[in-house]
């Protein structure tokens, strides 16, 4: 019965979503070229480029521009927020990224309190970083990190999770900044001891990459491109159509309605009353004026993508 009506689901959804005339030149900001010059300065000194992706998306968005422009470095790919990601089929991911020539990967959650996989992030760097010959500073004892990634994939919260884990109190120390100056210009922390490792204070910012309208979207509902640029009524229909494309109907008992639907605006209509976020208008009709309730859909969409932000609607795998 299940079955029967699982499979009456999915013959009535979209199998191809309809992107319309959008482009995605715009929505690259083109101030962030800056930050790559930047961050090709500092990385002269970096032995291991930790770069760090949403674990939804493994594949797309992710921008190789730094690893065409510079030598190629050793690297690791964190794939963080875990945590909102259906890994079920992990080694499909590990396989694909693989062919790709991403052999280092590690899977985390950088808001656990504790997560073990943080914890296996400097043995790894150590152990991926002594089996290659060293390319610079070859006399050197002391090794440099730098974390990288598109916007919003939790480069901050990464570097604060390394700290939370390997500074215990009165062992490791910060270093980079001068007595008598600012503390602001710290910018070397120390997150290991033997050897000594430390990591770059604040995170390399790159572009994603936007190779069609599509990736776009996914980055999108990552949270990585600002949501007005996309437009929230949009981004929100993509959601749906993930949604249903992936079968995570938790959207129907959430938001009270009777089955999955695949009409984003009977969608946010329900979530919009649901909500009470409705709006009381005049509407001026031949025979007088009447008060009508509308559904306030821009905000219905906007808690939808929240939720799912959140992780209320599911674990996903958006590539
Ligand atoms: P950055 O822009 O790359 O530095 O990203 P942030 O560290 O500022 O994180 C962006 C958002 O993602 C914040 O709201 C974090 O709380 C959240 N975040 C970071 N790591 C995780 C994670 O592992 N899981 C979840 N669910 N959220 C995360």
């Amino acid at each position: 019965m299940k079955l029967l009506q699982a499979l009456r689901n999915i013959s009535k959804f979209r199998t191809v979503f309809d992107f319309g005339e959008r482009e995605v030149a715009h929505w690259f900001p083109g101030h962030m070229a800056k930050g790559i010059r930047q961050m090709r300065a500092s990385l002269k000194n970096v032995d291991c480029i930790v770069e760090i992706h949403d674990a939804r998306m493994p594949f797309s968005g992710r921008n190789p521009l730094f690893q065409e422009t510079l030598d190629v470095r050793p690297h690791l790919l964190i794939l963080n927020k875990m945590d909102l990601a259906d890994l079920s089929n992990k080694e499909r991911i590990l396989r694909t990224l693989k062919k790709s020539g991403v052999r280092n990967v590690l899977f985390t959650d950088c808001l656990k309190q504790r997560d073990d996989n943080i914890k296996k992030l400097v043995p790894m760097v150590v152990e991926i970083i002594e089996s290659q010959p060293r390319f610079n500073r070859d006399e050197s004892t002391s090794y440099c990190l730098m974390v990288i990634g598109v916007p919003n994939v939790g480069k901050s919260s990464l570097i604060n999770s390394l700290r939370r884990t390997n500074l215990k109190k009165g062992r490791a120390s910060r270093v980079g900044g001068e007595p008598g100056i600012t503390r602001a210009v710290l910018t070397k922390i120390q997150v290991c001891e033997r050897p000594v490792i430390h990591l770059l204070d604040t995170p390399g910012v790159l572009p994603p990459k936007i190779e069609s309208v599509e990736t776009g979207m996914k980055l999108a509902l990552c949270g990585t491109i600002l949501d007005h640029l996309v437009g929230e009524d949009v981004i929100a229909d993509y959601l749906l159509y993930s949604l249903n494309r992936l079968e995570k109907f938790s959207y129907v008992e959430k938001y009270d309605l009777q089955e999955p639907s695949d009409d984003i605006q009977n969608v946010l209509k329900r979530i919009a009353i649901k909500l009470k976020k409705t709006q009381r208008v005049t509407a001026i009709t031949g025979v007088g004026n009447i008060a009508v309730t509308i559904p306030n859909y821009t905000a219905a969409a906007n808690d939808f993508i929240r939720a799912f932000r959140k992780g209320e609607l599911g674990q996903v795998m958006l590539d």
